[in-house]
This record gives C-alpha cells, structure tokens and sequence, in this order.
C-alpha cells in the first residue's frame, strides 16, 4: 500500500465493536492518548483547551510522520482530564498528581496486558507535577511490562527547551510573532489562543482580539512589588522555583491567562502545531525506531520528581504555597468582572 501523502486517520477506541477490535493486531497499534486538564483559560477560550491543543498535536504529529511508521494502525482513546495545578477559578478540575500516576498506570498495565506495545501519552499542560506524575507513570509501566510507554510532551521539553520549562523560546521565529509578547505567555495566551484558533475556531470567543497583555511580572508591578523571575539560563533553584510557584498562584486567584491573546491569529496557530508537530514526529519516529529509549524520553526536571510527584512533598508543597482545598478560589477573576450579573452566586 502507498502510504506517501496520504492523510492518517486514527481509530478511535470508543467507536470501535469486539469483532473490528478483535480484527486488530495489536503488537503493531500505537495507542495514542491525551492526559490534559479541564482548566479555565482566560474568559475566552474552552475548558478543555490543553486537551484540545494536546490531542490536535498528536493528530498533527502522525500527519508528519515517515513513511517507514506510516502503516502503523494508530488508536486513539478518549482523553483523560485528571490533572493537577489548574487555575483556581471555578470550571477548573483539580486533581492530586497520585491520581494521575495511578490512572495512567492502571491504563498502561491494561494495555500491555491485552497485548499493546506502544502508547504515546500526549499532553499541553505546562505544570511540572503534571508531566512529571506522566513521566512517573510512563517509566514505572514501561520496566514492569517491558513495553514503550511514552510522555510526548516531555521529550518535546528536553528538546527544545535548552533545559528549561517552557517550549516559547523556539516559537519566536514565526511569522507574525513579537518576541516581546510570548515573555511569559504561559496560558491562554497567543500560543495557546493561536492553537485554538487553528483547531477549533467556533469554540473561541471571538472578543479575545480586544484581551490586554497579563502577565504575572505586569500585575506585581501594578500591586507595588519587586518582579521574581528568574531569567538566567537553565533550570532555576528549588527555592527560586517556589517563589515563581508562589507569585504564579497568587496571580490565577486574581486573572484568568498570562500573555497577549489580543496578538493571537489562526495562521500562527497553524505555524506554531507545525513546528511542534514536526519536531514530535521526529522524536515519534526515533520512538518507534527502538533508537530513542523509554529511559531517554525525561524532561529536564526528571531528577527532581521526588519534590513533585512524591505524595507528602505535594501536601508540604501546597501547604507551604497555601493551595486552596480543592484548589478553587471563592473571589471571581478581574476579567469575569466585566459582566458581574454573568457570575453565578455560588461562583462568587
Ligand atoms: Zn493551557
């Protein structure tokens, strides 16, 4: 079968009957599946949009693959939302990193068990304790049952990120993009309004072209305080790391999104899932090579996942950064302020 050019079109798990699964050979499928919160992203754009942008990369990545992976039958899941350190605004999902591990674990014992080889865990949530409780999870299935269990994500952040946290820095030559506006553009902001306005147009609220730039480092100057970035190279200090951590939290209890979603189009959308998904689908490739190991698939803070994922540094961590319980905060975001009569009670 010629393969070249043509479009790949993942099976999707859910659709698909006992006789037409059981038709599968499964040793040859790769699952693919997309862990990513239900988070608030700006007043604009949907709740799902980390789920949404992760599952329209993989779609994408598969697109770019080479011919030599392109026979594969590719399988795809429902996505799964449980995700830790989402925004705390009502609409938000929050859940503990072990829950993640155990559902992602549980999952990949399944997969291997009924006789699946690859599973490529996609993901567009940026919290350390998220992809990192993946990697957890990835890691632990694939020793236990020998089989390649993969956070995309994290290979994607090893990559392209010269050992830091975020994949922005890569995304400056696009055409179209100020440099200025992806500082800090870590949620629904131009790379993520971008991504949405490419995959799912209908679903952004079309005022996100009126949102101001918010950042973190514009909001502590507006209250009066010293900005706390650190901008060096490489990986910041844990102790540098909580103070981020911290001022980030304080400054979601009071917006909705960092960066310039005003700034957004759906061309650089489309530009920035095609470097993205060029990238992955070289990392995918090597994947399924066998010449890229699960091993060799960590991010940059793999050393450091005790301090993330471990289940009593998670409830010091909160503790020390004063996490609301169930991470929701009771006071509505200045952006919701625009329409108060909008805000249910219980929301306020
Ligand atoms: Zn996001």
């Amino acid at each position: 079968m010629d393969t070249a050019n043509s479009e790949i079109k993942p099976l999707r798990w859910e659709t698909l009957t006992k006789r037409k699964f059981d038709e599968l050979d499964r040793s040859r499928c790769v699952v693919l599946v997309t862990c990513s919160p239900i988070e608030v992203h700006g007043p604009h754009l949907p709740l799902g949009a980390d789920a949404l942008e992760g599952e329209g990369l993989l779609e994408r990545t598969l697109q770019a693959l080479p011919e030599r992976h392109r026979d594969r039958t590719f399988l795809k899941l429902p996505f799964i939302y449980a995700a830790p350190d989402t925004v705390p605004q009502p609409g938000s999902l929050f859940f503990r990193p072990s829950t993640t591990v155990a559902v992602l674990e549980d999952l990949g014992r399944g997969l291997a068990s009924q006789g699946f080889r690859d599973v490529l865990v996609s993901n567009f949530h940026g919290s350390p304790r998220h992809f990192l409780a993946i990697e957890e999870a990835c890691d632990r299935i694939s020793r236990e049952c020998g089989i390649r269990m993969v956070c995309v994500f994290s290979v994607m952040l090893a990559r392209l990120t010269n050992g830091k946290n975020d994949l922005y820095h890569v995304l400056g030559s696009v055409p179209g993009v100020d440099r200025e506006n992806l500082i800090d553009d870590t949620h629904g902001g131009l790379v993520e309004t971008s991504q949405l306005l490419a995959l799912h147009p209908d679903w952004v609220d079309p005022n996100y072209s009126k949102l101001p730039r918010r950042t973190p480092e514009l909001w502590l100057a507006e209250n009066g305080e010293a900005p706390v970035k650190d901008r060096g190279a490489g990986l910041p200090g844990v102790f540098q790391m909580l103070k981020e951590i911290r001022s980030g939290l304080r400054f979601f209890c009071a917006e909705t999104y960092s960066g310039a979603p005003g700034a957004a189009s759906p061309e650089i959308g489309n530009q920035i899932l095609g470097i993205l998904a060029g990238r992955s689908a070289e990392a995918v490739a090597e994947i399924l090579d066998g010449k890229l190991t699960p091993e060799q698939c960590h991010s940059p803070l793999w050393n450091r996942r005790f301090l993330f994922v471990n289940r009593w540094m998670v409830k010091f961590a909160n503790w020390l950064l004063g996490v609301p319980a169930g991470a929701v905060r009771t006071q509505p975001a200045s952006q919701d302020r625009i329409s108060p009569s909008a805000v249910p009670p219980n929301a306020r």
